[in-house]
């Protein structure tokens, strides 16, 4: 099964998608968490073109992360499904990642809208945390780890992104209305979007969306 997760940041697209790969085998497709892992490395020139975009809150250019998820989906994981989390971004994304499908004989099977106010997703970023190791998610209020400061999965520091500040966090928000809401109606139209309320808590969210992708594959 091929899923995309929209939504705004901060929404709990990664949480869910993170989970889904752990409880689900549903590999996690991440382009944030690729950008970050060539932003830190010093010498990737990849990393260098990412640092530059998003420490501002701005998108990496489209041709870039089209290669990007080119390269990706052609890792022999993802040939029984994944989840896009955080691509497309754009709608020139979303065609790009049509075509591409359409080539290996795919589609997009669904669309899950990961629905927060504003004001949830600027608490929820500000407090968030991420394993230098992995990327494990967590949040200061909301999901403390066990050890202050380490992932309770691999042990690794935690430290917090320089784009979840809260002036940047505003931008990004403003970036995802104008380039990245419209992919709602893109993808409703063509009936395969399903929405979800993201304000409730992780075990509740994943039970929503477990109950949607098992009614989409029945
Ligand atoms: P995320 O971890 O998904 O919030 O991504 C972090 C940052 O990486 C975003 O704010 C963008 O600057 C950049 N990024 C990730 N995915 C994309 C994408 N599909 N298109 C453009 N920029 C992206």
């Amino acid at each position: 099964m091929n899923v995309i997760f929209l939504g705004p940041n901060g929404a709990g697209k990664g949480t869910q998608a993170k989970l889904l790969q752990e409880r689900e085998g549903l590999p996690q497709v991440s382009t944030g968490d690729i950008l970050r892992r060539a932003m830190a490395d010093p010498d990737s020139p990849l990393g260098t073109t990412a640092r530059r975009f998003i420490n501002r809150g701005e998108l990496v250019p489209d041709d870039v992360m089209i290669e990007i998820i080119e390269a990706r989906l052609r890792e022999p994981d993802t040939t029984r499904g994944f989840v896009l989390d955080g691509f497309p971004r754009t709608i020139a994304q979303a065609r790009a990642l049509d075509d591409l499908l359409q080539a290996a004989g795919h589609a997009v099977d669904a669309v899950v809208y990961f629905e927060a106010r504003p004001d949830t997703i600027v608490r929820r970023l500000s407090g968030r945390r991420l394993c230098r190791a992995a990327g494990h998610i967590y949040h200061v209020e909301f999901q403390p780890p066990v050890v202050e400061g380490r992932c309770d999965i691999d042990g690794s520091e935690l430290y917090q992104r320089e784009d979840d500040r809260e002036e940047t966090v505003r931008h990004r928000l403003s970036v995802y209305r104008r380039r990245t809401e419209p992919l709602v109606d893109y993808y409703r139209s063509r009936g395969i979007l399903e929405t979800i309320d993201a304000e409730a808590d992780v075990e509740e969210v994943y039970r929503a969306l477990t109950e949607i992708l098992a009614a989409r594959t029945r």
